[in-house]
């Protein structure tokens, strides 16, 4: 259902800007890449892998080629027909392990249903596992050991959370609903790390809305358009929505689509303290991440200390 534009009035929550977190901190980096080629003679490289052409993978992939660029990192994208055969994909993997121009490997998800994903993901050295999804990346996170890669999302909503939040994140009530291994499970470790009291809610959850309600910050990452409504936010929760979902946007003409989260928006942004809105939240905070990893990654091949952006 549309709904028309909040105006101040109607919402007392604050605007968590991602896209401008995100320039700032893209910013530092950039400036970061520059000392390092200056000082050490190096440039962070990223290769990122696709197979197959699916149209949403083929924006996300030239997107992170392009602020790979901007910052001044060495950007090379391996573009492999959708039969490509898994032990085709491992070579190219383990030749990138090889390479020392290339700090980051990213295989972009999904792959095609006869590839293991797991497998691929294990092939890739935990050191340029810059979607910090290796086994051994996820061990690091999960014991608290320095040098994990965070994935890249989370960490994103952690930067936001800790803008958004005021005073301290230990003691806090945290939702987390989604339990993927890409943005739900590291997200709840990330705020268990933090000191605060995590809950993971899924598709199993009895009384979603009540477990929501209890949060001072929700963190959504389910793929439902707006499923999760105004009359669950506790008044203030700090709301950091991940999801995105296309659906029909008939007041911009025939066929056409808009872009929603998890959260209807309208609603929560008249409850809670401060959210993020979609477009323009976490999105552009992933891509940064993805290129602070990458950063992490060429000054640890240096043994130079790695920049917090926190
Ligand atoms: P996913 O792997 O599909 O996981 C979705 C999670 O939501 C699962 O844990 C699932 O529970 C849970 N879920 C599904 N239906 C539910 C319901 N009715 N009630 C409660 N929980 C429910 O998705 P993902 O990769 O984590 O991504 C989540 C969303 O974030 C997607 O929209 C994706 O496009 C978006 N995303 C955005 C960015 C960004 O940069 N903006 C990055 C990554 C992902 P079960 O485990 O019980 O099935």
């Amino acid at each position: 259902m549309a709904r028309a534009p909040l105006s101040s009035a109607e919402m007392s929550a604050a605007l968590i800007d991602g896209r401008a977190i995100a320039a700032e901190i893209t910013g530092k980096i950039a400036v970061e890449t520059r000392r390092l080629k200056a000082e050490a003679g190096i440039v962070p490289g990223l290769a990122v892998v696709l197979v197959g052409s699916d149209p949403a993978s083929e924006v996300y992939v030239s997107a992170k080629g392009r602020k790979a660029e901007e910052l001044g990192f060495k950007s090379v994208q391996h573009t492999l027909a959708a039969d490509t055969a898994e032990g085709a994909l491992l070579a190219l993997v383990q030749s990138l392990n090889r390479d020392p121009l290339i700090h980051g490997i990213l295989v972009q998800f999904p792959l095609p249903a006869h590839l293991d994903k797991a497998r691929v993901v294990e092939a890739i050295l935990p050191e340029k596992d810059v979607d910090g999804l290796h086994p051994i990346n996820v061990g690091r996170l999960a014991s608290g050991i320095a040098g994990a890669h965070v994935p890249c999302t989370p960490a994103g909503c952690l930067i936001l959370i800790r803008r958004a939040v005021r005073g301290e994140l230990s003691g806090r009530n945290a939702v987390v609903v989604g339990r993927s291994n890409l943005v739900g499970k590291p997200m709840a470790q990330l705020l268990l790390n933090e000191n605060c009291t995590v809950t993971i809610a899924h598709s199993r959850t009895k009384d979603l809305a009540g477990t929501v309600r209890a949060a001072e910050i929700v963190v959504a990452a389910v793929g439902r358009a707006e499923m999760i409504r105004g009359d669950w936010i506790r008044p203030g929760a700090v709301v950091i929505d991940v999801g995105t979902s296309r659906i029909p946007a008939p007041e911009k003409g025939p066929g056409k689509t808009r872009l929603v989260g998890d959260v209807a928006f309208a609603e929560a942004a008249a409850v809670a303290g401060a959210i993020t809105p979609v477009p323009g939240g976490v999105g552009p905070m992933t891509i940064a991440m993805l290129m602070a990893n990458t950063l992490a990654a060429a000054c640890r091949s240096a043994g130079r200390p790695v920049p917090s952006f926190a």
